[in-house]
């Protein structure tokens, strides 16, 4: 619990306290409020100091990548999916959820439908039902029959290898066609969610002050040959070893390359 500060006793009414209020010693002053360590305030002090720290060098870029490339050379995302489109759908759901949360979802949704087709037949109710354990429900389970609906209308049932028609759908955004690209068609994009956002701008490998700065700064600084895999290598260090309250800095393969001054050991 933060205890959060509670308003003073003194003057709000609710009883006759005037005789034990005059022989009472003053109360002492409330102490101001403890800043809560959470992921928006880790990343907005990340893009704070962001802008102040230098960025990395190339040759700094290409250790980094490197190393992460040594230590696992074909990283894989942690959303369960058989295919394109139970991919989409899959990183639909995962807005404001946990990989773990959307996987115990889909389980039971893609055993009911696997496919645009059946998942239209099924139904927004029968969606919702499968998805219930997830934030915003309601709303995902509209968005996955309605983006259903319109594969089948504009593309076959089938999931399109094209960022503008993969952005037309409801509730795909950049980030989402640009994790689609880059695990179900192989194109080197780089998707930017809180993880890559922060690690980006603690380390100095690419500060930003938004999603979109961060994820052009690391197109353009990243070298090629790591591009396909860098979301990933990115999104894991992120999840597991920069961690937004407690990064694990001693256990951090770049934290002789990392600008972050508040490192924690
Ligand atoms: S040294 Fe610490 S702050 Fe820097 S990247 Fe590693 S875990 Fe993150």
């Amino acid at each position: 619990m933060d205890g959060p500060d509670k308003p003073g006793h003194d003057g709000t009414g609710g009883g006759a306290p005037t005789k034990r209020s005059r022989a009472a010693p003053a109360p002492a002053p409330a102490p101001p409020p403890i800043p809560r360590r959470n992921k928006a305030v880790a990343n907005a002090a990340a893009a704070v100091h962001g802008r102040t720290v230098s960025p990395w060098s190339d040759a700094e870029i290409t250790e980094a990548f490197t190393r992460f490339e040594a230590q696992d050379p074909e990283p894989n995302g942690e959303l369960d999916h058989t295919d394109a489109f139970t991919l989409l759908v899959a990183v639909v759901l995962s807005a404001q959820a946990t990989d773990t949360g959307v996987n115990k979802a889909t389980k039971g949704l893609f055993a009911a439908a696997s496919t645009p087709a059946a998942m239209v037949a099924l139904g927004e109710d029968e969606v919702a039902h499968h998805i219930r354990t997830l934030g915003l429900f309601r709303g995902k389970a509209k968005n996955v029959v309605e983006l259903s609906r319109l594969l089948l209308e504009r593309h076959a049932g089938v999931v399109p290898q094209d960022r503008e028609a993969l952005e037309a759908l409801p509730g795909v955004g950049r980030k989402t066609a640009n994790v689609v690209l880059n695990i179900a068609f192989g194109v080197p994009t780089i998707a930017v969610d809180t993880h890559l956002f922060r690690v980006a701008n603690r380390t100095g490998l690419a500060p930003g002050a938004t999603p979109l700065a961060v994820e052009l700064g690391l197109e353009a600084r990243i070298p090629d040959r790591f591009k396909l895999h860098a979301h990933h290598w990115l999104i894991l260090h992120g999840r597991y070893i920069c961690k937004a309250a407690k990064p694990a800095c001693s256990r951090c393969l770049i934290t002789d390359l990392c600008r972050w001054p508040d490192k924690n050991f």
